[in-house]
């Protein structure tokens, strides 16, 4: 700390270069500072350190990190506290630019596994940034030696020290992830593919914030009894709620009775959420994707053929390429691409869906005839996908009634409650005197799995390498932009920022070599962050601060891919 001292007091009113001086680390009393990366301006990205405590110091007890969910959920919880604590210590911006500011990656409704914070057996460490105080360019060296050495010791030792933290809360966040993560586990043998515990809290607060609508004007969750399971949580102990089976569900009812919302949360049931989210004990098979239409995607050789043949002209839908597809193609490529990566669960929203993809009624049939149409509906591929593929279906259809005849249960929302209509159902196909033809005339095939060719994939700008995600929605990739805005669950900016350094990362790897499939690539690079943790993506880490990532899923990823303009795919043979 003495020297640091030292060096900001040589340094004050120096221009901002001089700041590079400060690179290196500092122990301080009871923890050590690391400052991996100095910015070169006051307006550039912020200054990249780490505050390390020794675990003998810190304190946690080795039974909060004993397991990957409840060790993801420690460091999740840490690095909450320190943002909480930069908002009560740091007196923010003061000078030009960035300067002054302290920021950590911190989660928001969701425990992903992130590297803002690393819990081990040695030490408690926070990585985050912070904003060297400049005013213009010269170096304000009070307010650095403000920041460095009275606001960030009292950060650290606010949130890195468990003597300082809440017990009971830290307990309680804990053990909701691991009740989730193990719940997940479970649903396979119960054959189940989403949970839904009774009293859940599922609407929103509003279309732009992910926290739950306040119990008082919420109706909360309640199984219907047909569908009521009940779970050991190793512990919240014996829970009740709603078990989705495996198969094909429809959620039908009324408009405004609560349908998409509660496939949303089934569609986020896939991550883990915070003690109070109201979700917490919403639970979906890991591999659940939402598939929506995605007009003006580009598509590079997926085998839509199962739901497109015969299209005008006689282009090919075995190796089916646009650069701007329409409703139903890019539903159908979003459909391929999933299963393509093993999704075991796909989520469909009629309010997103392009309606000749889902369905083809017998009037249409009749006037329309087969050998005009190049659509065979989902409703005809549905069953087939299920039993072939293990993938069942979760849909929302509010209008039609088509989809009764393949459901295996019908839930009907009724005043944002769940009932089950299938029986009733059942009598009403029974009566109808029309009844659609199937138009599968042929069988679903086998999957075509792609390979990615790496000199489609270039992350160069000029001589440079240029890749950066901005926000939920895209990532410029070289002088690429992909767009993301239409893959529904990437919930956290820093899944993004992930998702591009993965890629970069598979690359440099070579794993991305013109003969691995997208999936088997994607597999071996999730086994190496298993392995050797998140950090690894990064091209800066040695070391040092890896900058913000959050754990995204294969499939966003594979998304990501899917979605670069240029990419160039060979078929598997
Ligand atoms: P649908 O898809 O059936 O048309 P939505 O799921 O979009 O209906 O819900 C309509 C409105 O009702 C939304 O504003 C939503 O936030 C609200 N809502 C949904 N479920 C509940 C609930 N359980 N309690 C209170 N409000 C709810
Ligand atoms: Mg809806």
């Amino acid at each position: 700390m003495e020297k640091l001292k030292k060096i900001i007091s040589s340094i004050d009113h120096r221009g901002y270069k001089a700041y590079k001086q400060l690179k290196g680390s500092y122990s301080f009393n009871g923890f050590t500072l690391f400052i991996d990366y100095v910015q070169g301006d006051p307006f550039a990205s912020p200054s990249r350190l780490r505050v390390r405590v020794p675990q003998k110091i810190a304190g946690f007890s080795k039974d909060l990190y004993s397991n990957k969910p409840r060790k993801t959920a420690l460091e999740d919880y840490i690095s909450r506290a320190f943002a909480k604590s930069i908002k009560k210590i740091s007196r923010g911006i003061i000078g030009t630019g960035k300067s002054g500011i302290i920021v950590i990656d911190s989660g928001k409704q969701e425990i992903l596994q992130r590297t803002a914070c690393v819990v081990n057996d040695e030490f408690v460490e926070a990585r985050f940034y912070a904003g060297l105080p400049a005013i213009g360019r010269t170096i304000l060296g009070k307010n650095c030696l403000e920041m460095l050495t009275k606001e960030i010791p009292e950060i650290t030792n606010l949130s890195l020290l468990i003597k300082n933290l809440d017990p009971e809360e830290i307990k309680k966040h804990i053990e909701v992830c691991e009740d989730q993560e193990y719940i997940r586990k479970i649903l396979h043998e119960n054959k189940l593919v989403s949970f839904i515990k009774n009293g859940s809290i599922l609407p929103r607060r509003s279309g732009i914030s992910d926290s739950p609508l306040p119990e008082s004007e919420a109706t909360a969750f309640r199984s219907p009894p047909e569908l009521e399971v009940t779970l050991e949580a190793p512990n919240a102990g014996t829970i009740k709620g709603m078990g989705v089976p495996e198969g094909i569900t429809l959620i039908i009812g009324g408009g405004f009775h609560g349908k998409t919302t509660l496939l949303k949360a089934i569609e986020r049931g896939i991550y883990n959420h915070v003690p109070g989210d109201g979700r917490e004990y919403v639970v979906t098979i890991y591999s659940a994707v939402k598939i929506r239409a995605e007009e003006g995607r580009n598509i590079q050789k997926v085998n839509i053929s199962p739901f497109i043949s015969n299209l005008p002209f006689g282009k090919d839908t075995i190796k089916f390429s646009t650069a701007n597809a329409s409703g139903s193609t890019s539903q159908a490529a979003n459909i391929i691409e999933a299963l393509e990566c093993e999704s075991r669960l796909l989520l469909i929203d009629e309010d997103t869906s392009a309606t000749n993809f889902l369905i083809r009624d017998e009037m249409m049939q009749k006037i329309v005839p087969k050998d005009k149409e190049p659509i065979t509906p989902f409703i005809d591929r549905v069953r087939e996908i299920h039993k072939k593929l293990q993938t069942s279906s979760i849909m929302v259809m509010g209008g039609s009634g088509d989809y009764f005849e393949v459901a295996d249960n019908i839930i009907m929302m009724d005043c944002y409650l769940p009932f089950i209509v299938t029986e009733k159902a059942e009598k009403i196909i029974k009566c109808r005197k029309d009844i659609r033809i199937s138009e599968a005339t042929s069988p679903f095939g086998n999957l075509t799995h792609r390979i990615p060719l790496p000199s489609s994939i270039n992350p160069f700008m000029g001589k440079k390498k240029k890749v950066k995600s901005r926000g939920l929605d895209n990532i410029m990739f070289g002088i690429q932009s992909i767009d993301l805005s239409a893959v529904e669950q990437i919930v956290d900016p820093s899944q993004v920022n992930a998702i591009s350094d993965i890629i970069l990362y598979a690359l440099d790897k070579n794993y991305i070599d013109g003969e691995k499939t997208i999936n088997t690539i994607l597999e071996i690079v999730l086994n190496d962050i298993e392995k050797n943790g998140l950090d690894i993506i990064s091209g800066y880490y040695k070391g040092q601060h890896p900058g913000s990532y959050a754990m995204p899923r294969k499939f966003e990823v594979a998304a990501a891919l899917n979605r670069l303009r240029t990419l160039k795919v060979l078929h598997n043979s």
